[in-house]
């Protein structure tokens, strides 16, 4: 039970990064960080965990052995997903049952670099035929990684350094929201060439589709809060071109039109 509390005070502890506050956010003055006008969640320990056990408790009584009984000796995922941890992206927009559908993989930032192992799963042994990377609008991770953030833990500097590629592609120039949303959208870019360099074989086969999308619940790519914006399929990032990919043949063009965009190009 201890160990549990310490797990829960840790992640609790990092929302601010999640959430987007940082000390480089604070240092460059961009706002956010603890006690900096970010809000943080009254909850202890103690309700969260009773919260957890009581849900699960729900959750457990209201799906019967029907529920499980699909996925007793093994899963078959459609997809796997690598998104970030941040606790505004959710997994209902997929619109699937999560169960046995989606083999998800969470960090800061949505790297592969830094959950390769896991990655490597989800396409060699189960293996599923998309690997979708999704970044999201306001992510902290890519915030934190535009300013000073040689301060952080050792752990964190470690997964902000990897978007050192990132920042290399960012002039600089413009205002700071705008950058962040490029960057985010740079990253997936990153992401999905990194993707192409692992499984290259297995998307020239046509064994694998890499779709680079960002969830945005900020409106910033104008598709409305809260729409799955497809960015990149197979490293191809022009929206005209995405919008013609046959990956998306299934699509009514409506469709396309609403979930292909780019802050970048
Ligand atoms: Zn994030």
């Amino acid at each position: 039970m201890q160990k549990l509390l310490k797990n829960a005070v840790i992640t609790l502890g990092t929302c601010a990064l999640l959430a987007g506050g940082s000390v480089a956010a604070m240092a460059s003055g961009h706002g956010g960080g603890h006690g900096d006008g970010h809000a943080t969640s009254n909850a202890t320990p103690n309700s969260t965990i009773k919260k957890v056990i009581e849900g699960n408790d729900a959750f457990k009584h209201s799906h019967d052995r029907s529920h499980f009984e699909p996925f007793q000796t093994g899963q078959v995922p459609n997809l796997t997903v690598i998104t970030c941890a941040d606790s505004r992206v959710h997994t209902q927009l997929f619109g699937f049952e999560a169960d046995n559908n989606i083999f998800i993989i969470r960090n800061v930032g949505n790297q592969i670099e830094n959950s390769e192992g896991s990655v490597d799963y989800g396409i060699y042994h189960l293996p599923t035929k998309v690997l979708m990377i999704m970044g999201h609008s306001s992510c902290g991770a890519v915030k934190a990684a535009m300013g000073d953030y040689s301060g952080e833990s050792t752990g964190i500097i470690a997964e902000l350094d990897t978007l050192k590629p990132v920042m290399d592609m960012d002039d600089g120039e413009g205002p700071f929201n705008d950058r962040w949303a490029k960057n985010v959208e740079r990253n997936v870019d990153l992401q999905v060439a990194h993707a192409l360099e692992l499984y290259k074989d297995k998307v020239e086969a046509g064994e694998l589709a890499v779709v680079g999308a960002v969830y945005d619940f900020n409106d910033l790519w104008g598709k409305g809060r809260g729409s799955l914006v497809v960015v990149n399929i197979n490293g191809e990032n022009n929206v005209n071109k995405i919008m013609n990919h046959p990956v998306l043949n299934e699509l009514s063009r409506a469709e396309v039109v609403t979930h292909v965009g780019s802050r970048t190009k």
